[in-house]
């Protein structure tokens, strides 16, 4: 504790969406808090780009000087709320070094560089927190940390960008293509300006990253992950989907595999799915995320709720403002980080989903024989064919949409397969291929 009146003393970088939430909490409830750990929050100092904003908080604690405000004798906890990757990487390890906890909401930067960070936590023998970094206000770090701490996680997969998971509800509630999806969401405030890092899967993929580093005890990072974006998910795929008792979502998936060799790997991947609708992740509706985590002796567990916005992450944030205070007060510090297992990480070749591939071919005779036997030929056994006639704007007949549902089948029996289709004069275009999540059939 940084003085005589047994302040825990708080620097607060950014006060943006959930900065500003996490200082007015940290205000409102500054009498409950006090009590919880033991001693009262204080906040030294804001950082923030513009000082000359007003901002409905003491003028003298803003700071543009990030470095001096994290340096700072009285500051013995700093939360990084302002992202990106820098300048938050500098300031997290100019804290750490001087002996600061800290707690971070930055996905990115944990996703690229949690070692680093996590050797300064330990030699400094300080806390390093992330609750916010995965799912928002969702308590999902924890629990893998500390609740499932003796048993082994085998799976954790999971909706945990809100921005694309409230495109593809519109989608698939409204029947829209992703476009006009996309636009609403931005007009709602749901996607931002450049919707890139949501929509292309790489916000989803730092999440991975952390769920994975996590849950296997194993140094994963956003380099690891297997990512595919939902861009190019379509209204005709919806309707395929429905058709087959099933909805779309974007999901982060880490698993533990066996591969053939029987070596143990984890595999973290994220992409665009079919899921059944009666899986739980496909009543996940609008912005809001969930994690479904199976582990050996617990079972199925699952997380629902809010993945982002100022309050509900500043909840998250401040759950660990309050655990890191009371290990400044009680001494001592929370559980270090746990990579022992090391295990390496699957090429997505070798892993076994299932697959939903629509395309349009030619309608004569001895078509669907001729798909099928691509199919045989790289023992990707087929589960269920539809076809569909397709006619032209004057009426006219002209092909067929044909939509493959495959068993199990390893990613590279189907690239193969899909290529060799591609390739068949009778097959006009490959419209898309998905993969079927939460069967094994
Ligand atoms: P935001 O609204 O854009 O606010 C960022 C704040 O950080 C602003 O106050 C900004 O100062 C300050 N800042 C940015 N760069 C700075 C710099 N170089 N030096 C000093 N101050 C700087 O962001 P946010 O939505 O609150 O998100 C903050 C972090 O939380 C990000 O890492 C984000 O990934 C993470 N997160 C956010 C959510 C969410 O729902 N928003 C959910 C989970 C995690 P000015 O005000 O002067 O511009």
């Amino acid at each position: 504790m940084s003085d005589a009146k047994n302040e825990i003393g708080v620097a607060v970088l950014g006060l943006g969406n959930v900065g500003s939430q996490v200082v007015r909490i940290i205000e409102e409830s500054a009498s409950d808090l006090a009590a919880r750990i033991g001693a009262p929050l204080k906040v030294r100092g804001i950082g923030v780009r513009r000082v000359d904003t007003d901002r409905g908080v003491p003028a003298d604690l803003l700071t543009d000087n990030i470095e001096e405000l994290v340096s700072r004798d009285d500051v013995d906890i700093v939360v990084e709320v302002m992202g990106p990757v820098e300048p938050a990487r500098k300031a997290i390890l100019a804290a750490l070094e001087q002996g600061k906890s800290v707690v971070t909401a930055n996905k990115a930067l944990m996703a690229a560089s949690a070692g680093e960070l996590a050797a300064a936590a330990e030699s400094a023998h300080v806390d390093l927190y992330f609750e916010a970094a995965v799912a928002g206000a969702i308590p999902v770090i924890r629990p893998l940390t500390q609740s499932l701490a003796g048993d082994t996680v085998v799976r954790v997969a999971g909706i945990v960008n809100g921005t694309t998971n409230y495109i593809l509800s519109e989608m698939d509630s409204t029947g829209a293509d992703y476009a006009s999806a996309l636009a609403d969401a931005g007009a709602l405030g749901y996607a931002e300006a450049d919707p890139t890092a949501d929509v292309e899967g790489f916000d989803a993929a730092a999440k991975a990253a952390i769920l994975a580093s996590i849950a296997f005890h194993t140094r994963v990072t956003s380099d690891d992950v297997y990512r595919e974006g939902m861009t190019k998910v379509s209204a005709a795929d919806f309707a395929s989907a429905r058709a087959l008792g099933c909805t779309i979502k974007l999901l982060a998936i880490c698993e533990r595999i066996t591969d053939n060799e029987g070596q143990e790997r984890v595999s973290a991947r994220v992409y665009p799915a079919l899921v059944p609708l009666e899986h739980p992740l496909a009543s996940v509706n609008g912005a809001f995320n969930a994690v479904v985590v199976e582990a050996e002796a617990a079972g199925r567990l699952m997380f629902y709720g809010q993945g982002a916005g100022g309050a509900p992450t500043a909840s998250a944030v401040l759950g660990d403002l309050v655990m890191a205070a009371r290990n400044r007060v009680q001494g001592g510090r929370g559980p270090r980080e746990s990579k022992y297992a090391k295990l390496p990480i699957a090429p997505i070749g070798l892993i076994p989903t299932r697959y939903y591939v629509n395309m349009n071919v030619a309608d004569r005779p001895g078509v669907l024989s001729a798909v099928a036997a691509e199919f045989s030929k790289r023992e990707v056994s087929i589960a269920e064919v539809r076809q569909e006639g397709m006619v032209d704007e004057g009426g006219q007949r002209c092909g067929a949409r044909i939509v493959v549902v495959t068993h199990q089948a390893t990613d590279a029996a189907l690239s193969e397969t899909v290529a060799a289709l591609a390739d068949l004069d009778v097959v006009q275009d490959i419209n898309s291929v998905l993969r079927l999540e939460g069967t094994t059939e």
